[in-house]
């Protein structure tokens, strides 16, 4: 375990931001705190969440997969400097380890991995969320972790890279961090993540009626924003873009709060309404995907309810689930 003032944090991502290409929560001019690149604005480790989902760093928006040129085609290169994130909460580095899953299985999906596979991911925690208040531990799922005390950061290295990237750090953490450090990892569940338990168990149960998707799927306006807020939203659509001699094609985010979402070349839609799509968004994550990965992929980051505009996201919608049918 090493130690860090904030200043001494500062200058090791200055330094390190010399060989890694470095992304971290930053504050734009305008306000908004986004994870970015230190050039862009000002580091701004505290207040937990950022609504902009940290995985982007390895899945983003859109991105090529090859061009073709004359029937000649080119994958994108690995990029020239390796990835150093920080900015994921605890909950943030479990949708993390969930896609990585999610990506690996089967046919791996080199695109992923070619931004992921070197990478060095690190975790913020302790009393650095909204307000000051505390994040409990992630504890792993990360290489390295950073846990503000109130006046230091910790940092907790849990991989051969994250050993190394704090090496020439102080080894002098007080006595009174680390125990503080210990106990927060005993900090149990809270509230809403026993929520998602409930709510999983009834729909795994088959007690939420048809009925009450109609009802939610009513308030939705399909402006995807719960799909590309959510760490765990891996779907994403493909497009060739064409000049006059060469084709790129590449992949978007999708949504399946989206009508086109699992349209068929028939005209055909198993997913044809509102009611239908938004079933399908809650249902994945708290029942297919435990079916599947044995374990609910919804790890409460919050970024659905916070950017759904008509109060629909997965814990508005659990709450009134387990409130009426359990
Ligand atoms: S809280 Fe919403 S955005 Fe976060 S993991 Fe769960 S479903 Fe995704
Ligand atoms: S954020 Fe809300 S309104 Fe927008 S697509 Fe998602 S559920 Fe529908």
């Amino acid at each position: 375990m090493r130690v860090l003032t904030t200043d001494l944090l500062d200058l090791f991502i200055t330094r390190l931001a010399n060989t890694w290409e470095v992304r971290l929560p930053i504050l734009l001019p305008d306000g908004t705190r986004v994870i970015g690149s230190p050039d862009d604005g000002t580091p701004a480790l505290h207040g937990g969440t950022v609504l902009s989902k940290p995985t982007a760093a390895f899945f983003p928006q859109q991105e090529t997969l090859f061009t073709a040129t004359k029937g000649e085609f080119q994958e994108p290169q690995a990029p020239d400097r390796l990835l150093f994130v920080l900015g994921f909460t605890p909950r943030d580095l479990a949708c993390l380890r969930f896609i990585d899953r999610f990506f690996a299985d089967g046919w791996r999906d080199n695109i992923y991995f070619r931004q992921r596979r070197n990478a060095v991911v690190a975790g913020l925690s302790g009393y650095s969320g909204p307000g000051g208040s505390l994040l409990p531990p992630a504890g792993g799922n990360c290489d390295l972790e950073l846990f503000w005390d109130g006046t230091l950061w910790l940092a907790i290295p849990y991989s051969d890279s994250g050993i190394k990237i704090i090496a020439e750090l102080p080894d002098t953490a007080p006595e009174s961090a680390m125990e503080l450090f210990r106990q927060a990892t005993l900090t149990p569940p809270d509230e809403n993540e026993n929520l998602i338990k409930r709510a999983s168990e009834l729909l795994r149960a088959d007690r939420v009626p048809d009925s009450f998707w109609a009802e939610i799927g009513d308030r939705c306006i399909a402006c995807t924003g719960c799909n590309l807020a959510c760490p765990t939203c891996t779907c994403f659509g493909v497009q060739d873009w064409r000049s006059a001699t060469t084709v790129e094609r590449s992949r978007m985010w999708d949504s399946c709060q989206l009508d086109g979402f699992m349209r068929e070349a028939s005209g055909h839609n198993p997913l044809g309404t509102e009611a239908l799509r938004t079933r399908r968004r809650i249902h994945h994550k708290l029942a297919a995907d435990p079916e599947k990965w044995g374990e609910i992929s919804c790890f409460v980051c919050g970024r659905c309810d916070s950017v759904c505009p008509t109060g629909i996201g997965i814990l508005a919608v659990t709450r009134e689930m387990v409130a009426r049918f359990e």
